[in-house]
């Protein structure tokens, strides 16, 4: 979901944008008027998550998951491998990714418990010779999130595709976050990367330019023609965060919006959520229905409310929801009603 505000904005200006007689889409990205667009966008986002200047903040194309291959790419050039932390859905396809390119220490597992909990810390086998240690910040398909950055003593690489602007994160402690701009930022097809400068050096060899971040810093992310347009709608994006009070009001809203869903969740007798207490995600709230016969009747039901989007990840099952930061407290409101007359009738 995208905020309404903004989708408003980008369609008002569709295709005239700022009286120009053009869309953004139809400018040059080379020209003046991108240029004015792009580093806007930056500044803005590096204001939200307050992004110290020696980090380079990527504006690239691709998705989250040419992330997972470009990462060690640029990292583990020299270095004896990295640790992953499995803790779902996503770090797993980050570390078989990795895979491919060094030696990939799988530092803690959470398969046993389903994906439910992350595993203690104590339980966690690290390499005190890794590049780098990786995980994903928030398991979009399993609703589990690290409310805080894991206390590693190395440089930390993380996924936060699916919790990026939802909460504030201390950047200086990261070497690199990947976020896939489509959950909570703008249109699929763009992907922001901050990675601190300092960390590029040498890349594995066969990297593609496209890949290389020092390369695509010193471009300015243009080595080739970037999703402008999608980079546009980030810019917007990141001005309604800012006037609405940034991301620490992201984060109040979203402790209060997916607070309601996991109380109504914890005291029904209908449905479930198996994530551990202090990992559930704030941004995807998923749960299962004790008698698994009536999901189809609640998406039907859910539907008739004009409540979509509710089936749960086709890997898992089961419902989830996803509560972005564009989704207004009036619609986490309208779910929790339907789902206590769906529990009272059922
Ligand atoms: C959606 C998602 C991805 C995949 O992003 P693509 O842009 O489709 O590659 C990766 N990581 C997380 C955490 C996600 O939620």
């Amino acid at each position: 979901m995208l905020p309404a505000e903004v989708m408003r904005q980008a369609q008002a200006e569709f295709i005239d944008w700022n009286a120009s007689g053009r869309s953004v889409m139809e400018i040059s990205h080379r020209g003046p008027e991108f240029q004015a667009i792009a580093e806007r966008a930056e500044r803005t986002l590096r204001a939200l998550l307050a992004i110290p200047p020696d980090y380079h903040v990527l504006f690239l194309a691709g998705g989250a998951t040419q992330q997972f291959s470009a990462l060690p790419m640029n990292l583990l050039a020299g270095r004896a491998g990295a640790d992953y932390l499995h803790t779902g859905h996503w770090s797993g396809k980050a570390l078989r990714a990795a895979g491919a390119y060094g030696r990939i220490n799988i530092a803690c597992c959470g398969e046993p418990s389903g994906f439910t909990a992350i595993p203690a810390r104590s339980e966690w086998r690290l390499n005190p010779d890794a590049a780098y240690c990786y995980y994903c910040d928030n398991e979009t398909i399993s609703g589990l999130e690290f409310k805080s950055a894991p206390d590693v003593a190395g440089v930390l690489a993380t996924d936060m595709t699916s919790s990026i602007l939802s909460k504030p994160v201390d950047v200086s402690r990261f070497g690199v976050i990947i976020a896939g701009a489509q959950k909570n930022i703008a249109p699929a097809g763009l992907t922001i990367v901050i990675v601190k400068a300092g960390l590029l050096a040498e890349t594995l060899p066969g990297t593609p330019d496209l890949l290389n971040y020092r390369l695509q810093a010193e471009a300015g992310s243009m080595l080739n023609t970037p999703p402008t347009f999608n980079w546009h709608m980030a810019g917007l994006v990141f001005d309604w965060v800012k006037a609405r009070g940034g991301v620490r009001e992201m984060q109040r809203l979203a402790r209060k919006k997916a607070g309601r869903l996991y109380d109504l969740i914890d005291a029904s007798a209908l449905y479930q959520n198996p994530v551990a207490g202090p990992s559930r995600s704030n941004m995807n709230v998923v749960f299962t229905l004790a008698d698994k016969g009536l999901e189809q009747a609640f998406l039907n039901a859910a539907e008739q409310e004009g409540l979509r989007g509710l089936k749960g990840h086709r890997q898992i099952g089961g419902l989830r929801a996803s509560i972005y930061n564009a989704m207004p407290e009036s619609g986490v409101a309208r779910l929790a009603d339907f789902m206590q007359e769906f529990e009272r009738v059922h």
